[in-house]
């Protein structure tokens, strides 16, 4: 039997989940679709504490209670990769590997955003000491000097997580001063062991037996190597949007250009969460636009 569904949510973060909660208890006939695992980019946070109702929780657990709340609605999860999706007359098919499929009537676009790269041949040594998580790869360098790229909250929320685990943390900051909220910039500082360098370059990364073993660091027109066992790069996220760009929803940075209440341009395509462009990239701000996309998948529903 081929596989239709009302509503095919695509991405298993907060606003996939929140969107398929909504549709799952208007009683549509609805799936989930995910590449890697349930809860999106918050597998990856060490510590929550601005999510309502949780003074303080880690990623993976807040994940796990999401998981949780699909599983006993009982909503159809399929582990996949989406590789396209067509716009047909009656169906959109979303298609995956090895020419499998399915159809939908409506699609839900919550695919979030993935880690930018630094452009200094990083990728070479991508898990030879080169991360993008802290708490996937943190405990591998216990008692160990590491360094942390970015200046923002994810940076130095994932170097507070380095300094109870870590000798030294060092932020190699691009610009002047810290970027993140007031509150973290002021626990950071408090560190002993979190020490910043502001107005500072990557040049490159030295490896040794191709294990990343120290950073030459341009600070204004110095350079200094740096001795890093690791170093984690939080410098900011790009949409993961790639796969989309033949409908003609995208913006110039790759953002889903949607309305308020989170439609796209093509009738039946919505979008949530941090694909779309806003001010606050935030699984508050995520549940929130999953939820809208969803009541207006409904409302159209109910209006055809
Ligand atoms: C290190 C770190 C710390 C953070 N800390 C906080 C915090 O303390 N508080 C806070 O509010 N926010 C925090 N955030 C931000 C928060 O995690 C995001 O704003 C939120 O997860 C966005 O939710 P989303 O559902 O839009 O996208 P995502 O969480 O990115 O989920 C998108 C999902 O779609 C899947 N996907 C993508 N493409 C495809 C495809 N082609 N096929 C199938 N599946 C696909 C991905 O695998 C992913 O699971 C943090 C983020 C990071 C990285």
């Amino acid at each position: 039997m081929e596989n239709i569904y009302d509503v095919a949510v695509i991405g298993a973060g907060p606003a996939g989940i929140t969107a398929a909660i909504y549709l799952k208890r208007a009683e549509l006939n609805c799936c989930i679709i995910e590449k890697e695992m349930p809860g999106g980019q918050i597998n990856k946070s060490s510590v929550v504490e601005n999510y309502p109702g949780f003074t303080e929780i880690s990623g993976p657990d807040l994940a796990e209670k999401f998981y949780e709340q699909i599983n006993n609605l009982d909503i159809k999860q399929i582990y996949k990769e989406v590789l396209e999706i067509e716009n047909q007359k009656e169906y959109k098919i979303i298609k995956f590997k090895n020419n499998e499929f399915i159809k939908a009537k409506n699609i839900i676009l919550a695919v979030g955003r993935s880690p930018k790269k630094l452009n200094n041949n990083s990728d070479r040594l991508q898990g030879k000491g080169i991360s993008f998580c802290s708490l996937c790869d943190g405990n591998l360098y216990k008692n160990e000097d590491v360094s942390i790229v970015g200046a923002g909250n994810s940076a130095l929320e994932e170097s507070l997580y380095l300094a109870d685990i870590c000798k030294t943390v060092t932020i190699i900051n691009r610009s002047s001063s810290l970027k993140g909220d007031k509150i973290l910039i002021s626990r950071a500082n408090k560190r002993s062991n979190i020490k910043v360098i502001n107005n500072a370059q990557i040049k490159e990364f030295i490896d040794k037996d191709g294990i990343l073993d120290s950073i030459n660091i341009k600070v204004n027109d110095d350079i200094k190597n740096l001795k890093t066992k690791a170093c984690f790069i939080f410098i900011g996220y790009e949409p993961a949007t790639k796969f989309l760009k033949n409908l003609e929803i995208l913006d110039e940075k790759g953002y889903i250009r949607v309305d308020e209440q989170k439609r796209t341009s093509i009738k039946g395509i919505y979008a949530a969460g941090d694909v779309v462009k806003k001010d606050a990239f935030q699984i508050v701000t995520a549940t929130s636009d999953g939820a809208l996309a969803a009541v207006s998948c409904i409302k159209d529903m109910k209006e055809v």
